[in-house]
């Protein structure tokens, strides 16, 4: 469809993760005009990180929802290591420092996350949401960008003086840069199972140390949990993903107890890092900049 519309701003952030929104909450703070699109229907649904760090909260605060945040956050977990399958505690790391004035490690939930910083966005009338609006394609010249969005009116200009690319892993802005990620991928899939309704009371990390198959279980807020289960060469993701599978599974850790389970995924860590983040008046932010493990690997 032609494009009709000039929406004109200064900045145009692509992508509503938990970055784009802490941007957009950042830029509304300083009053500049920001529009910040998103192609889902809205913030994200489904759990993704659970882990939120004392520097995160630190902006959390300094964006004024810190509040709201910790409402939907479980302060100050640590880990305990337990040898497999004997179930012997051998270690915990139960960090107690609060350099920034938050705990190191805190549990949350991105779905609950991502709602409260989006409607901290309300705060700003200088900040618009589009939800349901696609980057289909951007120019820059030496004044501004001109980007192509796709929304359910049809196409629109956004003409802005900077365009963010916080558009995730797989950021089309960065390739529109020509910005090439470089690092590496572990050679090794985790099972990651997100449950809810957990009767569990038990709140630090449990990493079951098994060389056979490491297993790491996360309790969240609200009564969620995370097992994470990391997968052999032969074992495939179809096969990994059944119910049957998924069940026997969690049963060394569950026993015969119910298990809720909301959201099951095979997934690779990554760790890369894109070799620029910026080209003229386009930047890049988050996912799209860099990727990061939650643990190393072997190499
Ligand atoms: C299973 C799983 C577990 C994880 N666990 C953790 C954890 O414990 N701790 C942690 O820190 N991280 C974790 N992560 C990673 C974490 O979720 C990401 O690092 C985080 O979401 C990145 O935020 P972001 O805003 O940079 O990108 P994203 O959250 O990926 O957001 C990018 C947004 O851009 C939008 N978008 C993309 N292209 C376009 C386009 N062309 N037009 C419009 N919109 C577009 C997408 O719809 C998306 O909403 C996990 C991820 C997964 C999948």
């Amino acid at each position: 469809m032609q494009s009709t519309e000039t929406l004109r701003t200064a900045v145009l952030v692509v992508g509503a993760g938990p970055t784009g929104l802490t941007l957009a909450n950042i830029l509304g703070q300083h009053g500049i005009d920001t529009v910040l699109i998103d192609r889902k229907p809205s913030t994200v649904a489904e759990p993704r990180a659970v882990s939120i760090d004392d520097e995160s909260l630190r902006t959390m605060q300094a964006i004024g929802l810190i509040e709201p945040v910790m409402k939907d956050v479980v302060p100050g977990y640590g880990v305990h290591y337990y040898t497999r399958p004997h179930g012997r505690c051998f270690g915990k790391v139960e960090p107690t420092a609060s350099d920034y004035g938050f705990p190191k490690r805190n549990a949350f939930r991105q779905p609950l996350f991502e709602a409260t910083l989006c409607e901290g966005l309300q705060r700003f009338g200088s900040v618009q949401v589009l939800f349901s609006h696609t980057l289909d394609g951007f120019t820059q010249d030496d004044a501004g960008v001109s980007a192509v969005v796709n929304g359910p009116q049809g196409s629109i200009t956004v003409r802005a003086a900077y365009l963010v690319g916080t558009d995730g892993g797989r950021s089309s802005v960065r390739q529109a840069i020509g910005s090439t990620l470089v690092g590496s991928s572990f050679n090794a899939r985790w099972l990651v199972v997100d449950t809810e309704d957990d009767d569990d009371p038990f709140w630090q990390t449990r990493a079951y140390c098994d060389a056979r198959r490491p297993v790491v279980e996360v309790p969240g807020p609200n009564r969620t949990r995370r097992f994470e289960f990391l997968l052999r060469p032969q074992e495939t993701d179809e096969a990994t993903l059944r119910p049957e599978r998924v069940s026997e599974l969690l049963r060394p850790f569950r026993g015969e107890r119910k298990t809720n389970v909301v959201r099951k995924t095979v997934y690779t860590f990554h760790a890369r890092v894109a070799d620029h983040w910026r080209k003229g008046r386009v930047f890049l932010a988050g996912d799209a900049a860099h990727l990061t493990p939650p643990m190393r690997d072997r190499a």
